[in-house]
C-alpha cells in the first residue's frame, strides 16, 4: 500500500536549487488570500486552509499542489452540505455539490457528536464532486476527540479492477485513526498504486512513473502519467486481487452505501464518503483501549528488524515527524514553481460579494462551542434538478426535510416543549442546551422554511415585527434605511418611532419608481432597503429584481416583506433579495391561531449575524407556535390557491360594481403593476382593497358583511374585512396617510376558503345596504342562492352575474 508520506518515491523532495523554505505564517496568509478569493465564507476558508496546511506540512500530495489544478474552485451551483436523514447513531448528508472538504468537515463533526452520545456515529455523504483533501486530516480530528475514526471515500473512474485494464474504481482512499497515549495513530492510503494527485504532480514535472502502475487508453502498460490520466487506468496498490477487493469494498461502503453514483461517476458529479466514529469508552473504557494500543505499538517498534532496517517505523510516523520539524523551524519546503503559483493565486481578484459592515457573529452563549448544532442550512432549490429540491411547492410543503432525530418515526414532528436540555457531561454540550439558543421543534420549522425559500438559513421569531426588528439590527447608528411609502403599519411605526432613537435615518419612497430609490440612496450610508410587493393595503407593485440591483450597487442589503404572497406565490431570494420576511401569523399558520415571523437569509454569513440577534435578544418563536406553524404549512398551497381564485372573481365583480371607484388587485390586467407582478409572482394572491368614495358606504359594507369578519390581519381560513385607516394603519398619522394617498374610504378584503358564491352573495347584500345608506340607486344583478343548488350551478350563476355587471359597465 502507498502510505502518503514524504518518503514515497513520487514525492521525493525536488532538487534543492528548485525548492524554497516558505515561512509558515506567509503560507497561511497566501492560502487565506488564494482560497478567500474564490467566494467562500470566512469560516469555510479557515476549514480549507487548515486542511491544505495539514497536508503541506506532511509533504503529501493533498497540499498546495491542488491550488494550480483548480481543485478548490467554488463548485457551480454549490449549496451548503445539509443533513437530510438523521437518526441517533447515523445520518446522511447531501453535500449539495459543496467542496468535498467542507462536506467531510461537517460529517466528521457530526459523527463525533453522535459517538459521544451513543457510542458510535456513522455519517454518509453524497452529492459532492470535488476534493475531500487528505482523509488523514479528518480521521486525526476524530482521534483527537478520543474516538476511533474510519473514513472511506469514492472518486471517479481512475483505477482498474484486478485482471482488467479499464478504470472502474476511484483511487478510493481509506483512512483510520485512533487515539493513543502518544497522540493519534493514523493511516491514510489510496487503494490505487498511486494517488491521482501524485500522477498529476509527475505529469506537471514531466516525469515518468515506474513500478508498473498503469495502463494507457488502449490497455497497454505505460510509465507516462499523461497517458494514464488521459483515458487510461491506474492499477491497485498491490497489483493483485487483494488490493482490488479492498478498492471494491471502499467503492461500496464509501460510494454505494453512502448514496454515491456507481456509473459514469464523472458526469454524475455524485461521489460518496462514509465517516465512522467509535467511542472506545463504550467498548470497555477509553483508557484501557489506549493502554492496549500503546502496548501493541511498543511491541512493533521493538520487533526484530529485517536485514538492513535500522528502525521500524509506524504508519504516519515519518510524516508526523516532518510536520514537527517544519513547525519547529517555522518553514515548509515547497518547489519554487508551486510557490510562484500560490502567490499568483493569492493575488487574484477577490470573487467575494461585498456585504455591509458586520459585527462579530459569535454567539453569546456556550452553544457556539457545541460540536454540532443541527443545521437549518439549505441551498437554493429553485430549478435545481434531482432529489427533494426538484419537487413542486405543494409537495415540498408536505414533505419537510427531516433535520432532527426522532427514534419513533412520528409523522407529525415532535414538540419539544422544553426550555433547557440535559448535557452529556459537565464539560461537553449536546446539540441543544437552551431553547432561546435553539430548540429542535424550531430547527425543524426553520429548516422547512429555508427549504421553501431557497435560503441558507431561516429563523422563526415571536412575530413578524420581531423579525423585522432583528433586520433593523443589521443597521448601525448613523446609517440610513430606504423603505416604501405604502408599507405595513407596524413597519411604519418601527421606522418612524424606533429607528430614530437608534440613530438610524429613514427615507420613504414610491417603490414603483426606480429613480426614486436611486435618488434616495445615500452613498456609504444607506445600508438597508425594505421592500413590499404587493404593498399593504394599496397593493402597489415594485420590481423586486430591478430595485435589488440598485440597492446592491449602492452597497445596501435588501429585505422583502413577503407576507402577502408567502413563498407559495413569490420567492424574493430568487429575485436577488438578501432577506425575506414572512409574517407566519398570516398564510403560514393560516388559521389565525399563531403570531410569528420568519426571516430567510440567503448568505450563510449574514445568517450568522441574524442568528446572533435572535439568540441575544431572545426573540425566537416558542416551540408550540413553531409546531402550529408547521401544521399550517402542509395545507398552505390548498388554502392559498382557493383563496386566490375566489379573490380574482371578487376583484372582477367589484371592478364592474357601480359603488366601487377603484379596485387594487395585482391579478387584474387593469392594475398598473400587473405585468411586473406577473413576471415575479405566480398569483394575484387573496388580498385586495377598493375605494367607494364614501367612508360611510365603506363602513356599512364592513359592518353588514356577515361572512367577512372585521379584523386586522389576513391570510386566515375565514374571510376578513377591514378599513385600514381606522384599524391596521391607524398608527400612521392622518396627515401622513393623506400624503401617501391612503384614502379613509379604503376597504381591504382578505378572502378566505369559504364557498365563493356565498362570499359574493354576502358582499352583494352588504353593498346593497351601503348604496341604500348613501342614497345611491343603481341596478345590480343579484344572486339567487339556495341550499338545493350544486356547486356547479352556483358557479355558473356567479360567473353570469359578474358577466352581466361587466356588460352593464361597458354600456355606461
Ligand atoms: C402582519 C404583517 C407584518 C407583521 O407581522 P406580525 O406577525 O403581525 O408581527 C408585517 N408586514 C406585513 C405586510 C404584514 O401583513
Amino acid at each position: 500500500m502507498k502510505v502518503q508520506s514524504v518518503h514515497s518515491p513520487h514525492l521525493e523532495p525536488a532538487v534543492v536549487s528548485d525548492t524554497e523554505a516558505v515561512p509558515l505564517s506567509d503560507l497561511r496568509e497566501l492560502l487565506e488570500q488564494a482560497i478567500g478569493s474564490l467566494g467562500y465564507t470566512e469560516k469555510e476558508v479557515d476549514v480549507i486552509v487548515e486542511a491544505i496546511m495539514w497536508s503541506q506540512l506532511r509533504g503529501n500530495s493533498q497540499g498546495v499542489i491542488k491550488i494550480p489544478s483548480g481543485a478548490f474552485a467554488l463548485p457551480p451551483g454549490a449549496g451548503p452540505a445539509v443533513v437530510v436523514q438523521d437518526s441517533p447513531g447515523i445520518a446522511s448528508i447531501d453535500g449539495q455539490q459543496c467542496l468535498g472538504m467542507l462536506a467531510l468537515h461537517r460529517a466528521t463533526r457530526l459523527a463525533v457528536a453522535k459517538a459521544k452520545q451513543g457510542g458510535v456515529g456513522v455519517v454518509g455523504v453524497n452529492n459532492t464532486a470535488s476534493t475531500t483533501g487528505a482523509l488523514g486530516h479528518w480521521v486525526e480530528q476524530i482521534a483527537e476527540a478520543g474516538m476511533v475514526g474510519v473514513i472511506m471515500c469514492q472518486s471517479p473512474e481512475y483505477v482498474a479492477p484486478h485482471g482488467s485494464t479499464e478504470a472502474i474504481f476511484g483511487t478510493n482512499p481509506i483512512a483510520v485513526g485512533c487515539p493513543t497515549d502518544e497522540g493519534p495513530l493514523l493511516i491514510d492510503l489510496a487503494t490505487s498504486a498511486q494517488s491521482w494527485y501524485s500522477l498529476f504532480e509527475a505529469r506537471e514535472k514531466g516525469k515518468t512513473v515506474g513500478g508498473d502502475i498503469g495502463y494507457d487508453a488502449l490497455g497497454d502498460p505505460t510509465t507516462d502519467p499523461r497517458k494514464i490520466l488521459d483515458g487510461g487506468a491506474i492499477r491497485t496498490f498491490d497489483r493483485s486481487y487483494k488490493g482490488s477487493a479492498l478498492a471494491l469494498m471502499v467503492e461500496i461502503l464509501g460510494g454505494a452505501l453512502a448514496g454515491g453514483a456507481v456509473e459514469d461517476k464523472g458526469a454524475a458529479r455524485n461521489w460518496g464518503s462514509l465517516v465512522t466514529a467509535i467511542d472506545p469508552a463504550s467498548l470497555g473504557g477509553a483508557a484501557a483501549f489506549r493502554a492496549r494500543v500503546s502496548a501493541l505499538l511498543r511491541r512493533i517498534k521493538a520487533a526484530r528488524p529485517a536485514p538492513g532496517v535500522s528502525e521500524i517505523r509506524l504508519p504516519g510516523e515519518n510524516s508526523a515527524q516532518l510536520a514537527e520539524r517544519c513547525r519547529a523551524a517555522g518553514v515548509v519546503p515547497m518547489s519554487s514553481k508551486l510557490y510562484e503559483q500560490l502567490r499568483a493565486a493569492a493575488a487574484a481578484e477577490t470573487g467575494r460579494s461585498p456585504s455591509a459592515a458586520a459585527p462579530s457573529s459569535n454567539h453569546d452563549h456556550q452553544t457556539s462551542a457545541s460540536p454540532e448544532r443541527p443545521s437549518t442550512t439549505y441551498a437554493q432549490q429553485n430549478g435545481a434538478a434531482g432529489g427533494r429540491r426538484g419537487y413542486a411547492m405543494a409537495t415540498r410543503l408536505v414533505h419537510a426535510p427531516k433535520v432532527t432525530s426522532d427514534p419513533y418515526g412520528s409523522v407529525s414532528p415532535p414538540l419539544y416543549q422544553t426550555a433547557t436540555f440535559e448535557q452529556v457531561s459537565a464539560v461537553e454540550c449536546g446539540p441543544y442546551d437552551y431553547s432561546r439558543s435553539g430548540n429542535p421543534t424550531r430547527t425543524q420549522l426553520e429548516a422547512h422554511i429555508a427549504h421553501l425559500e431557497g435560503a441558507a438559513r431561516s429563523f422563526a421569531f415571536g412575530s413578524g415585527m420581531a423579525a423585522l426588528s432583528a433586520v433593523l439590527r443589521l443597521v448601525r447608528s448613523g446609517e440610513h434605511v430606504v423603505a416604501g411609502d405604502d408599507i405595513y403599519g407596524g413597519t411604519s411605526r418601527l421606522l418612524t418611532r424606533i429607528a430614530p432613537d437608534l440613530g438610524i435615518s429613514v427615507s420613504n419612497v414610491d417603490t414603483s419608481d426606480a429613480q426614486a430609490l436611486r435618488d434616495a440612496m445615500i452613498p456609504g450610508k444607506t445600508k438597508l432597503v425594505m421592500l413590499e410587493s404587493p404593498t399593504n393595503p394599496r397593493m402597489n407593485i415594485c420590481d423586486i429584481a430591478g430595485l435589488t440591483a440598485i440597492a446592491h450597487e449602492g452597497g445596501a442589503l435588501v429585505v422583502v416583506d413577503n407576507s402577502i404572497l408567502a413563498p407559495t406565490f413569490q420567492q424574493p431570494l430568487a429575485l436577488g433579495a438578501d432577506i425575506v420576511m414572512t409574517s407566519a401569523t398570516k398564510f403560514i399558520a393560516g388559521h389565525s391561531d399563531v403570531t410569528g415571523g420568519l426571516l430567510s437569509v440567503k448568505d450563510p454569513e449574514l445568517a450568522e449575524r441574524v442568528y446572533f440577534y435572535q439568540n441575544a435578544e431572545g426573540s425566537a418563536l416558542g416551540p408550540f407556535d413553531c409546531w402550529l406553524a408547521m401544521r399550517g404549512l402542509k395545507t398552505m398551497v390548498l388554502r392559498m390557491e382557493r383563496q386566490a381564485t375566489t379573490a380574482a372573481l371578487i376583484a372582477r365583480w367589484l371592478q364592474a360594481h357601480p359603488l366601487v371607484r377603484k379596485v387594487n388587485y395585482p391579478g387584474l390586467p387593469s392594475h398598473p403593476g400587473h405585468a411586473v407582478h406577473a413576471a415575479q409572482a405566480s398569483s394575484g394572491g387573496s388580498l385586495l382593497s377598493f375605494e367607494t368614495g364614501s367612508v360611510e358606504a365603506s363602513r356599512v359594507i364592513a359592518e353588514e358583511a356577515e361572512l367577512f369578519k372585521i379584523t386586522v390581519s389576513f391570510g386566515s381560513c375565514s374571510s376578513l374585512i377591514s378599513l385600514p385607516c381606522y384599524m391596521s394603519h391607524a398608527s400612521i398619522p392622518a396627515a401622513l396617510r393623506a400624503a401617501r394617498g391612503l384614502p379613509d374610504d379604503l376597504v381591504r378584503i382578505s378572502v378566505g376558503i369559504e364557498d365563493p358564491s356565498d362570499l359574493l352573495a354576502d358582499l352583494d347584500r352588504a353593498m346593497r345596504k351601503a348604496m341604500e345608506k348613501i342614497g345611491m340607486e343603481a341596478a345590480v344583478p343579484g344572486f339567487d342562492l339556495h341550499e338545493g343548488q350544486t356547486g356547479a350551478q352556483r358557479e355558473r350563476q356567479l360567473l353570469q352575474r359578474i358577466a352581466q355587471l361587466e356588460a352593464q359597465l361597458q354600456q355606461t
